[in-house]
């Protein structure tokens, strides 16, 4: 058996042509198209690399897209309030703070302060919150909604599911937990201090591996037929790293998504999807009487 190499690129490519026609229908009714707020205030390349690509994806799917880049030594004050002033901005549907920020900068306190009904990212404590409550959140963290876009996408099934994420970060392992529960998964969460990692991860019909450890996860982490989904992301050699070694695991999953060419992708165009969201809600709250 070798397994379903889940084909990110391709379903990306249908999300976006979707959101493309969305948007489409929004001009055609006379409306402006989303508008997608980044601040980039730093100068890490892979960070213009990521926001570059978010523009390029907002602008083909017929959005607009406003960057800020304020200066480097911009203190944590100056920062919120030009969050501040996007957040009341009319213009603006969804905006994110690309991370990193400068080390003198309270990146907490930023965040924060993007009021959640602009949270392109769905980082905001409330989205979280709606999230974590199971009470369908306008918007939520790209790259976890992007994995289950792709178990949906290759109708892997979730309900009744033992899933396992390896990973408790804000930006990815809790909220792929929490979305994996919401869709009715008995869901186990991993991180550094988990004994015995490859036997829990064996237990695994879904395994969702978000670490950042290179190859980490091998054949010995795998149960037959298992869907194993790569986030893992780390630089090596001027491409990226897994933490899937897919030639030790390829011949025992049932699907693969592989890195990269699985989850990237879908992170972005969940992004478009969130400002979508966003604006829709915005606008039928600004239309609706009283
Ligand atoms: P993070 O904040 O560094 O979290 C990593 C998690 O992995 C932590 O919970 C950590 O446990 C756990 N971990 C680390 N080493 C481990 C080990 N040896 N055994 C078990 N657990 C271990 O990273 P993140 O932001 O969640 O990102 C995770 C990975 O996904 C990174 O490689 C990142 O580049 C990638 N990523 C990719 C995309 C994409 O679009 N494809 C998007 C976001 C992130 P502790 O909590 O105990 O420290």
């Amino acid at each position: 058996m070798s397994a379903v190499i889940i084909d990110g690129k391709a379903v990306a490519g249908g999300v976006r042509e979707q959101i493309a026609q969305d948007v489409a229908r929004m001009r055609d009714a006379g409306e402006a198209p989303p508008l997608l707020a980044v601040v980039l205030c730093n100068d890490n390349p892979a960070s213009a690399i990521y926001v570059r690509n978010k523009e390029r994806a907002a602008e083909r799917a017929g959005m607009s897209f406003r960057l800020h880049t304020p200066p480097l030594d911009s203190s944590t004050e100056s920062l919120v309030q030009l969050v501040h002033a996007i957040n009341s901005d009319p213009g603006v549907d969804g905006m994110l703070v690309q991370l990193p920020l400068p080390a003198q900068v309270d990146a907490e306190a930023v965040g924060d302060a993007i009021a959640p009904e602009k949270d392109a990212d769905g980082f905001h404590p409330l989205n979280f919150g709606h999230l974590a409550e199971g009470r369908g959140a306008t918007v939520v963290p790209g790259t976890p909604l992007g994995c289950m876009e792709l178990l949906r996408a290759y109708d892997i099934p979730v309900g009744g599911a033992r899933a396992v994420v390896i990973g408790r970060s804000v930006i990815v392992g809790r909220p792929m937990a929490t979305l994996l529960l919401n869709a009715d998964a008995t869901v186990t969460v991993c991180h550094s201090r988990t004994r015995d990692l490859a036997a829990v991860c064996r237990e695994a019909d879904i395994l969702i591996s978000a670490m950042g450890r290179p190859r980490m996860v091998d054949a010995g982490f795998v149960k037959p037929g298992a869907a194993v989904i790569d986030v893992g992301t780390t630089p090596e050699d001027g491409t990226v790293a897994g933490d899937v070694d897919r030639a030790s695991v390829e011949p025992v999953a049932g699907w693969l998504s592989p890195v990269p060419g699985g989850v990237g992708p879908m992170t972005v165009a969940m992004l478009l999807r969130n400002t979508l969201a966003l604006a829709a809600a915005r606008r039928s709250a600004v239309a609706a009487p009283g």
